[in-house]
């Protein structure tokens, strides 16, 4: 574990370990997920040999704020639930050409449209328009948007509000039981980074705090079972030696953008044969680079975030290039 404190990596042995580092939104260039979330678990279990299971299925927000520097956070469907629609830079509905709901389909048909629409457009996000809303209603009624909005200079009583697609739920993960038990004797996972099977293809929303919950309590009950009951043989941990030289953190803020980039691009919201080809071509040749840096400079939260992110970015790629079939959020055109 490298101590941030001081920069030092040092071994902990432990008789269980619980993986709980939540979800990959991350490695997509928009995502709702806090800095970091580029599956460091699914990244770590792999290379113990875990099994990981459906990680083509990534859930997509529709509408998550845009600005060239601005943060992202979720614009909720519910402002959509009372009236507001998505229009493009021209102010077409453009929504009501995917589906007869228009704006108020479901999730995944609506950030396909959004996609699709950018792509053609070339626009950088599309609108939420909420002139069909009383001004006072809106301040009332989402005080969170409304604030967050103004933070931004957009006064949405009066203004559309810009959105994106964003990488938001990873339904996919390290396969385990109802017990958090992987394959990996000893080794658990919970939470985000998990995946028991419960969200299936597409998560309903608001199932997964919950998921979390009753997870970790499962999960803790067995353990301390095992604990109680069992005799483990401890391994002597080999020496950590930590080079000198520190990794340029240009280079490596430019290659994380990379991993983000191409996979928004390649392997995000429409994937195809092609698409998913040259998204890996392209993760392939970043692993050598991240791996020279991995053993000849000293590690940095950065440079670990890097390492990751490119694992579990190729390990996406490579569970959505097996998967030839449209299901719940994984979905998949022929190519040209
Ligand atoms: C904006 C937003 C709104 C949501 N709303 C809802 C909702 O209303 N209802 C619902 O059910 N779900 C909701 N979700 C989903 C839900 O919040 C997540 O699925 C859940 O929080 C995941 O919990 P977790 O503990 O698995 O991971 P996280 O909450 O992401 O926690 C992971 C922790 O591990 C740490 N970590 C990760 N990697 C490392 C590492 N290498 N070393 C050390 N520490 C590490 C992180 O810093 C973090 O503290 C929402 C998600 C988002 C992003």
């Amino acid at each position: 574990v490298l101590d941030d404190a001081n920069g030092e990596v040092v071994a902990i042995v432990a008789r269980k370990t619980v993986l709980a580092s939540g979800g990959l939104g991350q490695i997509f260039q928009h995502s709702t997920n806090r800095q970091g979330s580029v599956g460091h678990g699914i990244a770590m279990a792999y290379r113990v040999g875990a099994r990981l299971i459906d990680l083509e299925y990534v859930q997509f927000h529709p509408t998550v704020f845009y600005g060239p520097n601005a943060p992202h956070f979720l614009v909720t469907e519910a402002l959509r639930g009372e009236g507001a629609v998505l229009v493009n830079s021209r102010g077409d509905k453009f929504v009501d050409t995917f589906h007869p709901l228009g704006s108020l389909a479901p999730r995944d048909i609506v950030s396909r449209a959004i996609h699709q629409e950018m792509v053609s457009s070339g626009d950088p996000c599309v609108f939420l328009d909420l002139s069909a809303l009383e001004p006072g209603f809106i301040s009332e009624r989402f005080p969170f948007i409304y604030r967050r909005c103004q933070e931004q200079g957009i006064d949405i009583r009066s203004e559309p509000i810009p959105v994106v697609p964003a990488a938001h739920y990873t339904c996919g993960g390290i396969h385990t039981d109802l017990n958090g038990r992987t394959n990996v004797k000893h080794s658990n996972a919970i939470g985000e980074t998990a995946c028991t099977g419960l969200h299936g293809a597409n998560r309903l929303a608001s199932t997964s705090l919950l998921e979390c919950l009753t997870g970790a309590k499962c999960t803790a009950r067995e353990d301390i079972g095992d604990i109680r009951n069992m005799e483990f043989r401890l391994p002597e941990p080999r020496e950590w030696k930590s080079p000198q030289r520190v990794a340029d953190p240009t280079l490596i803020l430019q290659d994380l953008n990379q991993v983000r980039q191409t996979m928004w691009n390649y392997a995000g919201i429409v994937r195809s044969n092609r698409r998913l080809a040259r998204a890996r071509r392209i993760l392939l040749e970043l692993r050598e680079e991240v791996r020279s840096f991995y053993s000849d400079c000293r590690l940095s939260p950065e440079l670990i975030d890097l390492r990751n992110a490119v694992r579990t970015a190729l390990l996406v790629v490579h569970a959505a290039s097996l998967n030839p079939d449209s299901k719940g959020c994984h979905y998949v055109v022929e190519d040209d």
